[in-house]
């Protein structure tokens, strides 16, 4: 069993950690990052907890607590092979400004595998935003000893995924989540020693064909021609007796419809060639047909 634990940092109704245009809140980028990696990492068999899976909260959760959920839950599962990763999105001031770029933290009391986590993780998620935006900034791994990652007994780790006190990196933040998350499992795959298995891009729908095969059309035993609705009645009349056979309108005939063509009244001055049956008006039509039909 290989344990990720997701720490998504800040609940709903805390003041302040939003975008200076207010188009985004920290807490939302964070929550929604938590589970778009819980999906991920999920399908590459890893198991998944959250310690903060309802951040729709009015108080923020402590970070001891977040940190003592963490190792309550790891010693239950008896100590395996474990990740703890804290989501967050970084600030500077309260104004947009120049300050921008990626960053992940381990505490001073960072295990090696704590390092080799942060490195994997970082190098990965600026590799993918830098193919974003050429002037992203890669800041590197950082200690410090924030808390959660400081009390998890496990390897942990705190990413700072990008600006949202920077236009360029607020714009990465809201439009790129899925390749962040893409990112993050990939840095996650290689610390578990799992192999990384891309998300299959959505297929697109198959292009239109501009230029659909003709259909060729069919050839019925019979075929009644006729011009004008006083004649149709007539043709349809004919027809009782057919079998395998179409009623068209001159208009609309073409040669190669049927093998016997019929041509009543009204269409047989129109109609150019050599046709089974036809006569003077509607009416010889219909009677040489009928009497061919009763032979
Ligand atoms: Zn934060």
């Amino acid at each position: 069993m290989k344990l990720l634990i997701l720490d998504s940092g800040h609940a709903e109704y805390v003041a302040g950690r939003e975008a200076p245009d207010k188009s985004m809140r920290e807490w939302e980028f964070n929550n929604d990052m938590q589970y778009k990696i819980k999906n991920l990492a999920e399908k590459h068999g890893i198991t998944v907890f959250l310690t903060n899976p309802y951040p729709q909260q009015k108080d923020e959760m402590g970070l001891t607590k977040r940190a003592e959920i963490a190792n309550g839950y790891w010693a239950l599962k008896q100590k395996p092979p474990a990740l703890f990763f804290s989501i967050h999105a970084n600030a500077y001031k309260n104004e947009f400004n120049e300050a921008r770029g990626t960053e992940t933290y381990i505490a001073s009391n960072a295990s090696q595998n704590s390092k080799n986590a942060a490195k994997y993780v970082q190098e990965s998620v600026y590799k993918m935003i830098k193919s974003i935006d050429t002037n992203a900034k890669d800041r590197g791994v950082k200690v410090a000893d924030f808390t959660v990652i400081y009390k998890a007994n496990m390897p942990s780790i705190l990413a700072e995924y990008a600006f949202y006190t920077n236009k360029e990196d607020l714009k990465i933040l809201k439009e790129n989540r899925d390749q962040l998350a893409e990112a993050t499992i990939q840095g996650i795959c290689k610390y578990f020693g799992i192999e990384y298995i891309p998300t299959e891009p959505e297929k697109p729908d198959p292009p239109i064909d501009p230029d659909p095969p003709v259909e060729q059309p069919k050839l019925y035993e019979n075929c009644v021609v006729y011009s004008g609705q006083v004649d149709e009645n007539i043709a349809q009349i004919l027809s009782w007796d057919l079998k395998d056979y179409v009623v068209v309108d001159l208009s609309v005939y073409k040669e190669g419809l049927g093998k016997n063509i019929y041509v009543v009244g009204a269409a047989c001055g129109k109609l150019k060639g050599d046709y089974n049956f036809y006569g003077k008006d509607r009416w010889e039509t219909l009677d040489m047909v009928m009497n061919y039909i009763k032979k």
